[in-house]
């Protein structure tokens, strides 16, 4: 009654302007208690796999433990597909792809989520380790776009593998275990500060600059040249049985020590490292366990190396990605498909870039043009485009996709918000969605706002969190 109320007291031009506008909505305004309790229990899950998986090689294991669990067989096991059937294909240990077979043949089209599992961090460089003035450090190169100065003063850990000179890999991972030391990079003291406060943020700590730091008790031979340096070795020989030489070969990540934590005093929020791009990881993973099989075969997409340039074998510009999609066309046809089939499967197949974007931070206002970017709790940002300057270096999602994604999600009451990433000319950045378009897929981004993107403790919320994980399953359950 109240509303009928309401609407009699509306104006003509009230009433037009309901009908005609159009505008995005806060999710705290307009969502149900199950959703929110829903919400907090799914973020308990996304925050656990965050600490199990701070680099790519960590979070594509525990993937393929979780969809093993899930019954998926590893694709190069099973030589003929059929309706139901649950497989996945590793890139390398850093990538993969992991697909429910359809009833449809393949060149029908596939309906796919893509998302990067690396995120940005300091790697150690071949010939790392070294003493100087009695202290024994590591020497790093970072590795995607990162502020340098956020490393300095904070706990961090050691994650990574080696492989020893019998071809015997170790894997590593200090400074996780409440009993594990930490490691940590240096900071000047604000006393000695005042040429270093005066420089440009980029230039306060110098790449070469980002040593961290080891130890500072000496191998007990005090004639003895390099024993700080010797000490450490010593250590890593004991637990690892790993010597220099295998250094030099290993990747070793440092990436920051603490955990995934709810943020404020309402937990509404989600603290931690590597949220881009494992929020969108994590989420379509969930999304595709949970989805209903469809005509058309699902599949989700991990790839490493996004954050510098998705180039190598292991990143979205690998052609492994397409043979992996062509060996599961293959399996499903029993047969080779024609050129004709893959080239169908291509300009038929749905992928959905899922990527993180660009929450509106209200202490950096200056930077968003408030009408075209994502806000925290209004639900999945799609990008129809990203790059930079004249919308340099993207691919732009044409209008029939971009309708089609968001009709499908407003019929199953999903959020969603549409933006750019920042202001025209103050930056930009890029996704892998261009790859799959230069293929020939229909494609568009999106994915999870997130403030403080690229730093050590990236925030998202749990609303926008859940309800990309539920957009996704919308998208895998319905997209035809
Ligand atoms: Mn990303
Ligand atoms: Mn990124």
């Amino acid at each position: 009654m109240a509303e009928e109320n309401s609407n009699k007291q509306k104006s003509a031009g009230e009433k037009l302007q309901e009908q005609l506008s159009f505008k995005f909505k806060n999710q705290w305004d307009v969502l149900d208690a199950d959703l929110v309790s829903a919400a907090h229990k799914f973020s308990e899950g996304y925050k656990r796999a965050l600490d199990q998986g701070k680099t790519e090689r960590e979070f594509h294991d525990l993937t393929i433990a979780r969809l093993e669990e899930a019954g998926f067989k590893n694709l190069d096991h099973v030589d003929k597909l059929e309706r139901g059937d649950k497989v996945y294909r590793s890139v390398h240990n850093k990538g993969l792809l992991a697909a429910v077979v359809g009833s449809e043949s393949p060149a029908e089209g596939l309906i796919l989520v893509g998302s990067h599992i690396d995120s940005p961090r300091l790697d150690l460089k071949p010939y790392p380790l070294y003493e100087q003035n009695e202290f024994a450090l590591f020497k790093t190169h970072y590795y995607g776009g990162i502020k340098k100065y956020q490393w300095l003063s904070t706990q961090l850990a050691i994650h990574g593998v080696v492989v020893k000179q019998d071809g015997s890999k170790v894997e590593i991972c200090i400074g996780e275990d409440d009993d594990d030391p930490v490691f940590t990079i240096t900071d000047l003291l604000p006393h000695l500060g005042r040429k270093q406060m005066a420089k440009p943020a980029k230039e306060v700590i110098e790449g070469e600059q980002l040593n961290v730091l080891l130890g500072s008790q000496p191998y007990p031979e005090e004639a003895l040249k390099d024993r700080f340096k010797l000490n450490i070795l010593s250590l890593l020989h004991e637990k690892y049985g790993i010597t220099e030489r295998d250094l030099i070969t290993g990747e070793l990540e440092i990436v920051p020590a603490h955990k995934a934590r709810d943020v404020g005093l309402d937990r509404s929020f989600i603290g931690a490292y590597g949220q881009d791009d494992r929020v969108c990881a994590w989420t379509s993973l969930e999304a595709l366990l949970d989805a209903m099989p469809q005509a058309k075969t699902q599949g989700i997409l991990f790839f490493d190396k996004e954050e510098v340039g998705s180039d190598g074998n292991t990143g979205a510009k690998s052609d492994l990605y397409f043979f992996a999609l062509n060996e599961l066309c293959a399996k499903i046809l029993s047969r080779e498909p024609s050129l004709l089939e893959t080239q169908q499967m291509l300009e038929h197949s749905k992928l959905l870039s899922s990527d993180v974007t660009a929450a509106y931070d209200p202490d950096f206002s200056d930077v968003y043009e408030p009408m075209n970017t994502a806000y925290c709790n209004y639900g999945i940002g799609i990008n129809k485009y990203t790059g930079g300057g004249g919308k340099g270096g993207t691919t732009d999602a044409n209008a029939e996709y971009f309708n089609e994604v968001t009709r499908l999600f407003e019929q199953y009451n999903i959020p969603w918000q549409a933006g750019e990433l920042g202001k025209i000319d103050e930056g930009g950045g890029g996704t892998i969605a261009k790859f799959f378009a230069n293929a020939g897929m229909n494609v568009i981004d999106c994915g999870v706002p997130v403030l403080a993107m690229h730093s050590c403790f990236e925030v998202t919320t749990k609303l926008d969190v859940f309800n990309t994980y539920r957009a996704y399953k919308a998208f895998f359950d319905h997209a035809e």
